[in-house]
């Protein structure tokens, strides 16, 4: 079936039927004003499981810092052993939450591991006054544990999202999500985080990310993949590039919408699986691996999608000009959350916004560069104008002054 036979197809009543030769992109849908699908892409990280406050304020604050809105949490945990830690369960969700809203967390992916569990995060969520929100993780144990699947189904106020199972196969785990959304809750996301065999070794699991352009040729869902618990490992190849780095490239680079992947102030005190951590000092270069792993794979699908010129030299041109655009847009949104996070760190060292010097010294700076690259300094630096003015006026807003509009199209807007 993993080929897509139609049997399949028409098996997957709510959450496919994806015509055969139907290209279009998967539809998003927005949770707390996170969207998922629809060409926006997701990077939940965070706690394998919820430890200590300290350790949670840590990571949320390195995920605030780097400009990212969801993270992970565990808070039951479904371990092998009965003897091993299990989470610490409802008891830590006030300070959980609380810790969230303050950091900016938008979404926090929580694994529930009962119908009771949703009712608690609800209550809890809603007793805190909502300074963040949930989205509900079916772990690969639960694969199949229907009444459950049921259950997160049956709700419509927080998302889904369904790891695969383990040890069945991709149809059966698109079948199991079939029980989630058929109930009624659209609002789902379908993970891949490999599959366990031995042949898998020396990485915890199979690593099944191949299979992602499957699941979206046959279903609608978005599609997330978790590198952390596909490998299991963040040991280096000889390029420098660790295990958990290349798996989620790989699930980048197929088209994933979504990545959950574990990190931890503190891996070696970690009480569920530590050795696959990212510390916070390695999270910035992650995302920024994954930002650039995202825009090829943007590139490879327009390119892909692209309608033939009437010459091949003006359907390269073409492209070319598309891909240059595009890398244009994602330097700025960079620039963006750069300036915010400067915003941020003016505000601690009471700064204020605004640096004329360091504009001026700047100005010089960039069209010293504009003619080493033979273009007309003064139309570059008009651009620039804009951009900076830009800039200045996001970090303004950041600080809830009043933005001064001074370039003439910001003015018009
Ligand atoms: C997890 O994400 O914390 C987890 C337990 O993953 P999985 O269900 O994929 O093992
Ligand atoms: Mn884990």
């Amino acid at each position: 079936m993993t080929r897509g036979s139609s049997e399949t197809r028409d098996r997957l009543l709510a959450i496919g039927r994806r015509p055969e030769h139907d290209e279009s992109p998967v539809p998003s849908f927005e949770h707390n004003g996170v969207a998922f699908g629809g060409g926006a892409f997701q990077l939940f990280a965070g706690l394998c499981v919820v430890d200590t406050k300290e350790s949670v304020k840590k990571t949320f604050r390195a995920l605030e810092q780097a400009g990212v809105s969801t993270a992970r949490a565990g808070v039951w945990k479904p371990r092998t052993s009965p003897y091993d830690f299990q989470g610490l369960g409802k008891e830590c969700l006030p300070w959980l939450f609380e810790l969230a809203g303050q950091h900016g967390i938008r979404v926090l992916a929580i694994e529930v591991l009962s119908e009771a569990h949703i009712e608690e995060l609800c209550a809890a969520l809603r007793l805190a006054g909502n300074p963040t929100s949930v989205m509900l993780q079916i772990g690969t144990r639960n694969a199949q544990n229907f009444e459950l699947l049921k259950a997160v189904g049956r709700q419509s106020e927080l998302p889904v999202l369904k790891k695969r199972g383990m040890g069945i196969s991709l149809e059966e785990s698109l079948l199991a999500m079939e029980y989630v959304v058929s109930q009624g809750n659209r609002r789902a996301v379908f993970c891949l985080r490999g599959v366990k065999t031995h042949l898998g070794e020396p990485h915890r699991n199979l690593v099944d990310f191949a299979q992602l352009p499957v699941v979206k040729r046959l279903t609608w869902l978005p599609v997330c993949a978790d590198p952390s618990h596909a490998v299991g490992s963040k040991h280096r190849g000889p390029d420098g590039i660790s295990d958990v780095h290349h798996a989620a490239a790989q699930a980048v680079v197929a088209g994933a919408d979504m990545l959950l992947v574990d990190v931890h102030p503190d891996p070696q005190a970690a009480l569920c699986d530590g050795p696959q951590a990212l510390t916070l000092e390695e999270l910035p270069a992650f995302l920024e691996d994954m930002r650039r792993v995202r825009l090829v794979y943007e590139t490879r699908a327009r390119r892909a999608r692209a309608v033939e010129g009437p010459t091949e030299a003006l359907h390269e041109a073409r492209l070319g000009i598309q891909d240059v655009d595009a890398e244009i847009l994602a330097l700025l949104a960079r620039r963006a959350a750069l300036g915010k996070a400067a915003a941020q760190a003016k505000r601690a060292l009471g700064l204020p916004v605004q640096d004329k010097e360091r504009e001026a010294k700047n100005r010089v700076w960039r069209e010293e560069l504009a003619r080493a690259r033979g273009l007309d300094a003064e139309l570059i630096e008009a651009l620039f104008e804009e951009i900076v003015t830009w800039s200045r006026r996001l970090q303004e807003v950041e600080e809830g002054v009043q933005p001064s509009l001074a370039s003439t199209h910001l003015r018009r807007r």
